[in-house]
């Protein structure tokens, strides 16, 4: 029987880097269900376009009826939940959308799972994996890391939200017996990210010659990770991870925005120099600070290291210098995103 898998939001930054090493580097079948919202995009899945072990569902996470039609349809081995609204900024403009897609579609998720689940004659290695981020445990100040035993601290509503729906899906583990892990990871960047997060809106605006907006002093410190470092932890984590546990991503790399800024503008001024023979930190400017912006984050990987042997390959350095050349390569595809849809960057 052909090994089915199940991925939500696999049209979104991390999504469609997963959909492409899973069908890389295994021979499951993918079926990808993903609402296209202004973040997901089918020009990030042409690698796999022509795959036939890729079928692309064009669906709301929130449609219970046609998720179970599709439990029902593939008969998968588990499902790796990423879709969600993920921008801080747009969660704090509108929440809406937030509690929308990531709690009540998940929880929507959760129950066609279960009822599948309880149906399934062959349960074993059945996995749901909850795809989350370090933002649920708040904000540290310059000492100590998160871990799997750190409270829940919510701050902002998109924070909030995937807090909601972690303790949702730890709830089906404990009431239902739902196989869940949740995963908790820091930011990532890397190729096929949107324009309007930190690192893919420097590059972008830099090499358009906009400013380079930098909330507050630049002082918030974020410990990035290399969205292939992460995809390949949630690989370990369906495949080796135990359920009803929490397994917590990054990889030591912790970074102030105005770093992370300057390093970027040190690359484009080596890779591609300003006609007019100035650095492109000149565009960098100071703008009010995000309403209750989180000072630091920074994660303690140890668990995953030592249980499932997860390491991440890229350093800060190699990674950052692989995501500008990336863009470099690739403004087809950032002008794409903005053709197809009336996208709004914010
Ligand atoms: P993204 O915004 O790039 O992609 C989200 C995808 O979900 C899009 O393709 C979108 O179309 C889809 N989607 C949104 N609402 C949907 C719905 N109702 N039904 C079906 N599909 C829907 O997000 P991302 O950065 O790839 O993040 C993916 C997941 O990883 C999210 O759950 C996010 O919370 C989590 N995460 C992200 C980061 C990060 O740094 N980006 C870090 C840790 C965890």
């Amino acid at each position: 029987m052909q090994n089915t898998l199940l991925i939500t939001g696999g049209a979104g930054f991390i999504g469609s880097a997963l959909v492409r090493l899973l069908i890389k580097n295994t021979d499951y079948l993918i079926v990808n269900i993903d609402k296209l919202t202004y973040a997901g995009n089918l020009d990030s899945l042409r690698e796999v376009k022509h795959n036939a072990r890729h079928v692309f569902k064009h669906l709301d996470i929130c449609d219970k009826d046609a998720i179970s039609a599709i439990f029902r349809q593939y008969q998968p081995q588990g499902i790796i939940h990423l879709a969600a609204e993920s921008h801080v900024d747009r969660s704090i403009i509108g929440s809406a959308e937030f509690i929308q897609t990531n709690i009540i579609g998940t929880y929507t998720l959760l129950e066609c799972a279960r009822e599948y689940y309880a149906n399934l004659v062959n349960k074993t290695g059945f996995k749901f994996v909850h795809v989350s981020t370090d933002e649920v445990f708040g904000s540290l100040e310059n000492s100590g890391f998160f871990n799997e035993t750190t409270s829940y601290d919510p701050r902002s509503p998109y924070s909030a939200s995937k807090a909601s729906s972690d303790l949702l899906a730890r709830a089906w583990f404990h009431t239902y017996n739902l196989p869940i892990i949740v995963t908790n990871c820091t930011n990532n960047y890397g190729p096929y990210h949107f324009p309007e997060k930190l690192i893919p809106l420097v590059i972008n605006n830099a090499l358009q010659l906009k400013n380079l907006p930098i909330y507050g002093k630049g002082n918030n410190i974020r410990d990035w990770l290399y969205v292939d470092d992460h995809v390949q932890g949630l690989w370990l984590a369906f495949k080796a991870g135990r359920v009803g546990e929490s397994y917590c991503i990054g990889g030591h790399n912790e970074r102030t925005n105005i770093e992370v800024v300057e390093t970027i503008c040190q690359i484009l001024d080596g890779l591609k120099p300003r006609a007019d023979g100035k650095s492109y930190t000149q565009l960098i400017t100071y703008v009010t600070d995000r309403a209750g912006h989180d000072y630091r984050y920074a994660m303690d990987p140890t668990k995953i290291q030592t249980e499932l042997g997860w390491a991440p390959i890229e350093s800060f350095d190699t990674g950052i210098r692989k995501t500008v050349q990336w863009y470099l390569d690739n403004q087809d595809w950032v002008r794409n995103i903005f053709d197809v849809h009336t996208r709004k960057v914010v």
